[in-house]
């Protein structure tokens, strides 16, 4: 079997500019970075707006084992697939994170015969988007420490400065760290830190942004501290959100590329989808709706963070309405899910496979109550035994939900025919998409909801200094915001062990943050990290590159 990266290095590749042509995008619609990538300009959104939207598909997925249970991948072989059925489809999809990458997890471009290339561009520095936003985030950053160095004008309280610094990287040392030291000339001492660049705001408010002015005044908006009497200091008062928006010119527009069969794919933006809303941007969305039938966007983790954070965030944002639903399930999770031991995932298990569909099932029903069609696509993996992939199948069938067993990874867009004919009956069906909350309803309502009809929880409890916060934000005007919930990927609950469809427990919300740019209230469960660390043996490790520029190891 060959690697990802030697299939992705075998692969024919088109110009891009053909990618672009086969569009409909005219030749100053696009500016290629090279042969095999492309900026699309935000004017075919103005030439396009009277043209009728495609279809909208969400790729979503089960609660996940480590490695990922093949969301990109899927979304991937599906697209693909519907243009092989004669479908007109772009796939749209997150830009990978390198601190994943070099992690435990790898690349984020696919895998086996479904990835997006050139996928050692996309996979390392790409665009250079994440660049830019890094840029953008340590520029305000400098900007907030030079306030306070020059004699501190908006009487920021150095202790209340929340506004961190960023990195693309898994570096946990840089989690704590004193800056400031050494001579008068050198800073005003004070404890900060470093987060993962996916975890910035400036990520979230790019990929929430309907075009670069909406972008600045979202910058404006960020809070960076608080005086000593609490009241918030934002980007707009440090007079940062010009240049921030300068230093995002070009990030700010959607990539274009190809998958391996060389139908079009549009890459932008990458939030975390524990602490962010985990969706690729909703300019790629909407420039991809315009220019297809079809589009198929991936949203990160489990249904129960992605997948709720498209329906109640991204979609109400930006005015998006979805068609249908895909929902990812492995034999291998599922059987996780189960209680089986994660060194045996490899072996049959019947029982711990039925124990696990309960959260298949949980997931299900949280995508029907969205109001959305929904099929599961059973991604298959070669440990997988006929009567496990049957025992799926029948209980889909006995929950009355489409299945359709997928085989991109070995077959590519053939191997997804199945899935891609369904999909395509599902939004002939028509969808009754709502979200689950209106947002008027206070941010105690709206976390409780989710708790209580998404995750199943007996109740929310509220820390002490979070029940503050929500009289805080409430009075400040944020109570509007829709909330962004802040958990571990691996269960429905917020204690990661507790795996399945777990019953009997509460949610304890520790903090409330508000990410004013972004616009949406953050709720921090449990322990979720900003900027993650290395594993013991970190994926680095495996990865090489030769004299000839023959790259290894890269997945
Ligand atoms: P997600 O987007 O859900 O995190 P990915 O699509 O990135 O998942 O897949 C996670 C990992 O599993 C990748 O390394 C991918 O190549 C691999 N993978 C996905 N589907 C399969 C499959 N059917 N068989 C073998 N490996 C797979
Ligand atoms: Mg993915």
């Amino acid at each position: 079997m060959l690697t990802d990266v030697e299939i992705a290095q075998g692969a024919t590749l088109e110009r891009i500019g053909r990618v672009a042509e086969r569009l409909g995008l005219r030749e100053e619609e696009y500016e290629p970075y090279g042969h095999h990538k492309a900026k699309i300009s935000l004017d075919v959104l103005d030439r396009l707006q009277d043209r009728p939207d495609g279809r909208l598909v969400l790729m979503t997925a089960i609660n996940p084992t480590a490695a990922g249970e093949g969301k990109t991948t899927t979304n991937v072989g599906l697209s693909m697939a519907l243009n092989r059925i004669g479908a007109r489809t772009i796939t749209t999809l997150r830009e990978p994170s390198l601190g994943p990458c070099f992690g435990m997890k790898g690349g984020a471009a696919g895998g086996g015969w479904s990835q997006v290339v050139p996928m050692d561009d996309i996979n390392l520095h790409f665009t250079g988007d994440f660049h830019a936003i890094t840029s953008a985030h340590n520029l305000l950053a400098a900007l907030v420490d030079n306030s306070l160095h020059q004699g501190n004008p908006l009487g920021l309280d150095p202790k209340r400065v929340t506004w961190k610094r960023v990195l693309d990287m898994n570096d946990r040392a840089l989690r704590n760290i004193v800056i400031g030291m050494g001579r008068k000339g050198d800073g005003v001492v004070r404890e900060s830190g470093f987060e993962i660049t996916v975890a910035s705001e400036i990520m979230a408010a790019l990929c929430l942004a309907t075009g670069l002015e909406d972008l600045k005044e979202r910058f404006g908006r960020i809070i960076v501290g608080y005086t000593h009497d609490k009241q918030p200091v934002t980007a707009g008062q440090l007079g940062a959100a010009g240049a921030m928006a300068m230093l995002m010119k070009d990030a700010v527009k959607p990539n274009l590329v190809q998958t391996l069969e060389n139908t079009p794919a549009i890459i932008h933006g990458g939030p975390f989808a524990n602490i962010a809303h985990g969706n690729n941007s909703v300019l790629a969305t909407r420039t991809a709706l315009k220019l297809a039938d079809y589009v198929v966007t991936e949203a990160g983790f489990g249904a129960d963070l992605g997948a709720e954070k498209f329906f109640d965030i991204v979609c109400p944002a930006a005015g998006l309405r979805p068609d249908a639903a895909v929902i990812v399930a492995t034999v291998r999770a599922l059987k996780l899910n189960g209680g089986a031991a994660k060194g045996e995932l490899g072996t049959e298990d019947l029982g711990a496979l039925r124990d696990g569909l309960a959260n298949l099932e949980q997931h299900l029903e949280n995508l029907q109550a969205f109001g959305v069609p929904v099929v599961v696509a059973l991604n298959r993996f070669p440990s997988d035994t006929d009567a496990e992939l049957d025992l799926v199948r029948e209980r889909c069938g006995q929950l009355g939900v489409e299945v359709a067993l997928s085989e991109v990874f070995t077959r590519g867009g053939e191997g997804g025919e199945e899935l891609a004919r369904t999909v395509v009956e599902l939004c002939e069906r028509g969808s009754d998409y709502a979200p689950l909350y209106d947002a008027a309803a206070g941010l105690r309502d709206k976390i409780e909801t989710i708790a209580t009809r998404v995750y199943r929880a007996d109740g929310v409890e509220f820390a002490p200094a979070a029940r503050a916060q929500l009289a805080e934000l409430t009075d400040g005007g944020f109570g509007d915001l829709p909330v962004c919930m802040a958990k571990t990927q691996y269960s429905f609950s917020d204690d990661p062990s507790l795996l399945g469809a777990p019953r009997g427990f509460t949610i304890t919300v520790r903090e409330l943050v508000v990410n004013a740019g972004a616009g949406f209230v953050v709720a921090l469960t449990g322990d979720i990290m900003r900027m993650p660390g290395l594993p013991k043996v970190p994926a680095a490790l495996g990865m090489d590159i030769a004299e000839d520029g023959t790259i290894t190891g890269l997945s």
